[in-house]
């Protein structure tokens, strides 16, 4: 068994044609990124006994001749600020270090039940708050294409996870950028789907109407199919979509002639000349196949990373003051007084950057700054949106890069929160305004370093984006 190459379609054919059963996948699965992980630190920690579990459910499946599902057989990683029951879940945080939640989020329900094998969970970005992983309390993820540089973030294991190999998709959560961004930085595919496709049941809140869960895959096609397991209607998430999933897989037919992309000027116009070369060949590729290529301006663009830094942060404070010693944290040994135990908790807990969000986000809600700063945010973020529906009235999909540099150097950033910030400068649009958007692989520098062009469409215009994606993904593989 070649774990590294395995696709859905390689186990399900491997498993219905009785090559292995979906039991020794799971075990050699688990054994092959136990002994990778040293490499990456991709995952926090394993969870064999749930994998091994699923693994016999599908094979009790085959076995009573069922359909085993979707996924089934398949290892998946999840980005441990998703909460898997029984399975500790962090957050990349110290103050979770032993958090066991009593639950599962939809997604790893829905993902279990279609037959998917979850091998463990994976390092991120604390309270995926960051852009290369390294606020992860539990030490930075190495990107296995450049192990001494980053892999991006927030969702920085699950990216190296699926780019190392050692699982065929991965969960992540996107906010402002965070499985765009990694997915570029280490070559694979991720999705950030429309705002309320997939529930946020589970996933540990940060900014609730910027946070979305979305696939990692090597491959557009096993995005798609990972996409349609997870998304859909919950009731136990009051933002998620009642429209019905349609079929992304199927989607992915070769039929781009005539779809019209819009290239905004806004984005292209500082691009580092790398990017800038790739991202050019690759609409060059789908105008070759058919698309009809126009300019167009997304003019509220500048105001993007300071609207993002308003609204996530706001909405951080808000939800991270659950944490407070008393429900699901460690708690501070030594307080004398109630309004100790929460000082001592949270100072001792949090890691600087959630500390740095936590004092911005209670800065733009008080009284005084709330019209200042947060009321504004909120029109400006309005404008953004109405760019973008200005832009789909012309065009079917919005080309852009997805970050203005490769995957840099670990510790480069570290220091320099602003210059953080500018990793997520293209994608925090799309987020904002609630579109969904994805990155797919569409070359490497002369480094050696992967290049994902980001794809937007219209709310729900997934399968849009994922015929033009793997219509790219045939040019480019
Ligand atoms: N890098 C951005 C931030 O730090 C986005 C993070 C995310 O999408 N979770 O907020």
């Amino acid at each position: 068994m070649d774990i590294p190459s395995l696709t859905i379609e390689s186990v399900r054919g491997g498993l219905l044609a009785r090559r292995f059963s979906a039991v020794e996948l799971a075990d050699e699965a688990l054994r092959f990124a136990q002994a990778e992980n040293p490499r990456t630190n991709a995952y926090l920690h394993f969870s064999p006994e749930r994998a091994l579990e699923g693994a016999r459910r599908v094979d009790d499946r085959l076995a009573r001749g069922e359909d085993p599902g979707p996924l089934a057989g398949v290892p998946v990683a999840v980005k441990d600020v998703i909460v898997t029951k029984g399975v500790r879940t962090t957050c990349g945080s110290r103050l979770l270090e032993r958090y066991i939640p009593p639950y599962d989020a939809t997604a790893v329900e829905r993902l279990e039940a279609a037959g998917g094998i979850i091998l463990g969970k994976t390092n991120c970005d604390e309270f995926a708050m960051g852009s290369s992983t390294e606020n992860s309390a539990f030490g930075p993820v190495r990107n296995p294409v450049a192990p001494d540089r980053v892999p991006g973030g927030s969702s920085g294991g699950s990216a190296a996870a699926v780019a190392q190999g050692t699982a065929v998709l991965a969960l992540g959560s996107d906010t402002g950028g965070s499985i765009r961004q990694p997915a570029s930085f280490c070559g694979v595919v991720g999705v950030t789907p429309t705002y309320g496709r997939v529930s946020r049941y589970g996933l540990t809140a940060f900014a609730s109407s910027l946070d979305h869960i979305g696939p990692f895959a090597r491959s557009v096609a096993d995005a798609a199919t990972l996409l349609g397991v997870i998304a859909g209607r919950d009731s136990r998430d009051a933002t998620s979509a009642a429209a019905p999933v349609p079929d992304y897989r199927a989607a992915i037919d070769g039929r781009v002639k005539g779809l019209k992309l819009g290239l905004p000027r806004e984005y292209l116009r500082d691009l580092a000349s790398e990017t800038g070369a790739l991202i050019t060949r690759g609409v060059e590729q789908l105008r070759e196949l058919g698309c009809e290529v126009r300019d167009i301006s997304l003019p509220a663009t500048d105001y993007a990373i300071a609207t993002y830094y308003i609204i996530a942060t706001a909405e951080a404070s808000s939800n991270l003051a659950r944490y407070d010693g008393v429900r699901y944290t460690s708690r501070s040994g030594d307080s004398e007084t109630l309004a100790d135990l929460y000082r001592n908790t949270r100072g001792e807990g949090f890691g600087a950057e959630c500390k740095r969000r936590i004092m911005l986000g209670t800065y733009v809600l008080s009284h005084g700054y709330y019209d200042a700063y947060y009321l504004k945010a909120q029109k400006v973020r309005a404008l953004i949106a109405r760019d973008f529906e200005h832009a789909f009235r012309e065009v079917d999909a919005v080309i852009a890069p997805v970050s203005p540099f490769p995957a840099f150097k670990l510790g480069e950033k570290v220091d320099d929160p602003l210059s953080m910030y500018l990793s997520d400068i293209y994608t925090i649009t799309g987020s904002l305004a609630g579109i969904p958007s994805m990155s797919v692989p569409c070359g490497t520098t002369a480094a050696g370093l992967p290049v994902g062009m980001q794809i937007l469409t219209r709310h729900f215009g997934e399968p849009v984006m994922f015929r033009l994606a793997g219509a790219l993904e045939q040019q480019t593989s």
